[in-house]
């Protein structure tokens, strides 16, 4: 797959990066980072978090303005917060660190701790996240996924990511390939 932006010189439109790398039975790492800041995250693998992700971009074009899915880090809660910028394009991304999975869920947004922001089209996370997943498919197929990760590929979220990205967003990394 290519990689947009990638050493072709022209303006990245999508400058948020994010990867998702299987790191062994049970155990990925969730990277993502914009020009300024970076953020690895290593969620338990008792929760499906690939597919939360990918199923929180989806939710980017949803009806609501705001959402959240979390990962389990073992004893504490990251807390990721999508939130439209009305009217558009924009969208906020926030991840939060919550102390403590035991008692975090019932805390409110206010209570966590920003470990990375960022504020960008909905084009390019939703871009960033569809090529994380079709990375991973390349990699692994889906046989492989479920082996490592003990949770089917999230084939569903990818494919209505890709088609709600590739019908709302006028992305042009989409375009050049
Ligand atoms: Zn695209």
């Amino acid at each position: 797959m290519t990689s947009p932006g990638a050493g072709s010189g022209e303006p990245v439109e999508t400058d948020i990066s994010l990867k998702w790398e299987l790191r062994g039975v049970g155990l990925a790492v969730c990277g993502i980072g914009d020009r300024d800041r970076r953020l690895s995250l290593v969620p338990t693998d008792l929760w499906d978090g690939f597919a939360d992700l990918l199923y929180g971009m989806t939710n980017l074009y949803g009806p609501l303005a705001t959402n959240r899915f979390f990962f389990d880090l073992g004893a504490d809660e990251a807390r990721w917060v999508t939130r439209r910028i009305e009217p558009g394009p924009e969208v906020e991304v926030t991840v939060l660190l919550l102390k403590d999975m035991m008692t975090s869920p019932d805390l409110p947004d206010s209570a966590g701790e920003v470990m990375w922001r960022s504020r960008r089209p909905r084009t390019a996370f939703a871009h960033a996240a569809m090529n994380a997943a079709q990375a991973v498919l390349d990699e692994y197929g889906e046989d492989g996924y479920l082996r490592l990760c003990c949770h089917p590929f999230p084939t569903n979220a990818l494919l209505d990511l890709r088609r709600l990205h590739r019908r709302l967003d006028a992305c042009a990394a989409c375009h050049r390939t």
